[in-house]
This record gives structure tokens, C-alpha cells and sequence, in this order.
């Protein structure tokens, strides 16, 4: 490889209020006169409209643009307004669905964009990867990172606390994405970045150190999360692809998100699917169920409201979810024999 690009925030604000730093952020970064905020009738009553009268106060003009769901629909329509409106930057205001749209219409239309999230219930509010509701269901696209995150604690303190122990979960499932990258180093010479595995292996490692002091409605975990969702985010900047954090564990969720009746939340599913390919990988895997429910995120198939049989074949298809990612599910999977006991071994069944 002669040369890499790494994309990075160029401003980070995380704390108490930092919504109100919006406009500043935004004025001194020149991103424009016009904004336009993407959000869904929640977030818009949290945060959105606050936002909007911030960057009011700062001079700009904002537009707003309520969203019901993240698809590629939802992103077309996101786009045009865009066109039609000359935007010149894009908010995302909300836990998922209105950050995932905003990135992915803000980079068709070559705008910058802006991450505000309103919960930390996954690392996709600071990553340049997006997950989109496409006609095959759920598919995980490229887009661009954030040129700026703003994460108010206060506001994510405030979201129920099943999103934050979510967001555990999908920083806890660094830990065998990282073994994942290494193994498809060595077995099939994929690029690797030592930089950013350490970083992604550090943070999975902070959380399960800390894990027992995260606690719901508390600010300090909020801020904790928040931080290490940035330092997951980083990590996959520097490598230019999930791989730091996405191996295996995101592969389960991913084959849950198109099998199961009514998918879980995404941090939960690779939180679950963490513990199971710890123990394939033969490392600890009860230090990562144990670090789960000291967070609160489920461990169990019944804790996500998923059923034996989904597990089960999930498992067993999992490694079909993204053929060009070797993981340790190799080429041909689990047998659902191997999958069943995977399953019941570590207590998900
Ligand atoms: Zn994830």
C-alpha cells in the first residue's frame, strides 16, 4: 500500500450543555450559512429544536427535516431537500436513524456533516459507516465521517438507559472483532493496522474494567460511553474500514437483524454475539457475559426477545452476511449442531 487516508472529526465537544456549542462549532468550522437538521419527532422535541435556535442565535439558517425511518427512501428524499434548498451543511440529530440519513444523504450531496447524537447506543455517531434499511433489509453502506461531533451528557444521561448499555455492548464486541482482524491477517493476509487494533482492543478493555460503574441516569457514564465511542470511531479512521470494530459478533447481528421477528438493538445483538465468539476464539468469554450484565445489556436470547431457533440460524448463517470479511466463523460457518452447543455452552440459550 503506497498511501492511506485516515478521515477524521476536526471537533469533538462532549460534555454537560455541549449542545449549546453547536453554532460555535458550526461558525468556526465555516461549514455554511444554511443548515439542515435531520431528526424524528422525539429527538426533534430533545434536542433538535434547540439546535435550530442555537445556530439561529449564531446567524445561520436552519431548516428542519423530520424523518420516520433510516432508508434509502428516507435518504433520496434527504437529498433533494438538499439540492432544492442549497444546503450547505447537514445535522443528524438522534440516536440512529437521523445520524445514519443525515451521513448518508450529506455525503450524495458532497456537504459536510454534523453528528449530534441523542443517545450512545452504537459507534455509527462517529464512524463513516451507515446501516441502511435497503428492499434486502438491512445493509451496512460507506459514507464519510463526521467533520464534527457535538454529545451533550445531560441529554444522553437522559435517554433510557437500555440505549447506553447498548452502546457497551457494541464497544465490549471490539474486543473479538479485534481477534477477527488478526486471524484474517494471518490466515489470508489482510491489511492490518496495529495502531488501530490497540486502540479498539483498549477501549473494549477500558469498558470491561469499568463496566461495573456504568449506571443509568448517571452523567459520568454517559460521558464515559461517549468517549469511548470516539475512540472506537478513531480506530476505525485510522484503518479506513470497520474491521477494528466489526468482526464476527457484527456478522451475528447483522444475520439476527435479517432473520429474527423483531431484531434487538443493534450494540445489544453484538454484545451477545461477543460473548459466544469469545469462546470460538478461546479467550475468556465469561469476562465479557459478566461485563454485559454489569452494564445492564442483555446476555441471553430471551434478555433480547429472540427465540432459540433465531439464534440458532443466525449463527449458522452468519458468516454469508458479508462474504469478503474473514472472521473466525471462516468460509463454511457453524453447523447448527456446533451453533446449538456455541449457544447453550454460553448460557445465550
Ligand atoms: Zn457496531
Amino acid at each position: 500500500m503506497k498511501w492511506k487516508r485516515m478521515e477524521l472529526p476536526r471537533s469533538v465537544v462532549v460534555g454537560h450543555g455541549a449542545l449549546d456549542e453547536v453554532g460555535n462549532v458550526c461558525s468556526s468550522l465555516k461549514l455554511g450559512r444554511k443548515g439542515l437538521i435531520v431528526e424524528d419527532p422525539t429527538t426533534r422535541r430533545i434536542a433538535g429544536e434547540r439546535a435550530g435556535e442555537v445556530l439561529n442565535k449564531s446567524g445561520m439558517k436552519v431548516e428542519h427535516n423530520i424523518i420516520k425511518e433510516a432508508s434509502l427512501e428516507e435518504v433520496e428524499a434527504v437529498e433533494g431537500t438538499i439540492a432544492d434548498l442549497s444546503i450547505d451543511f447537514v445535522l443528524g440529530v438522534g440516536g440512529g436513524r437521523p445520524i445514519d440519513v443525515a451521513k448518508c444523504s450529506s455525503y450524495n450531496r458532497d456537504v459536510p456533516f454534523v453528528s449530534v447524537p441523542t443517545a450512545a447506543s452504537h459507534d455509527g455517531v462517529v464512524s463513516s459507516q451507515a446501516s441502511l434499511l435497503g428492499p434486502d433489509g438491512k445493509t451496512s453502506t460507506a459514507a464519510h465521517a463526521p467533520i464534527a461531533v457535538v454529545m451533550d451528557t445531560g441529554i444522553i444521561a437522559g435517554s433510557p438507559h437500555r440505549l447506553l448499555a447498548a452502546g457497551c455492548g457494541d464497544i465490549i464486541a471490539n474486543s473479538t472483532a479485534v481477534l477477527d482482524w488478526e486471524l484474517a491477517h494471518n490466515l489470508r493476509n489482510e491489511f492490518h493496522s496495529t495502531y488501530a487494533a490497540s486502540l479498539s482492543e483498549m477501549t473494549a478493555e477500558m469498558m470491561i474494567r469499568n463496566a461495573r460503574d456504568i449506571k443509568p441516569g448517571l452523567e459520568e457514564s454517559a460521558w464515559f460511553v461517549c468517549k469511548a465511542l470516539v475512540s472506537s470511531g478513531v480506530a476505525m479512521s485510522i484503518a479506513g474500514s470497520s474491521r477494528p470494530a466489526s468482526g464476527s459478533e457484527h456478522l451475528f447481528s447483522h444475520a439476527l437483524d435479517r432473520i429474527a421477528k423483531e431484531p434487538a438493538l443493534h450494540g445489544e445483538q453484538c454484545g451477545v454475539g461477543s460473548i459466544m465468539m469469545m469462546y470460538l476464539h478461546g479467550g475468556d468469554w465469561e469476562e465479557i457475559r459478566q461485563a454485559l450484565l454489569d452494564v445492564g445489556a442483555p446476555t441471553t436470547a430471551a434478555a433480547m426477545g429472540i427465540s432459540t431457533e433465531e439464534v440458532i440460524s443466525a449463527l449458522t448463517r452468519a458468516h454469508e452476511m458479508k462474504p469478503d470479511r474473514y472472521t473466525i466463523l471462516g468460509d463454511r460457518g457453524l453447523s447448527s449442531e456446533a451453533a446449538e452447543r456455541l449457544a447453550k455452552t454460553t448460557k445465550v440459550i
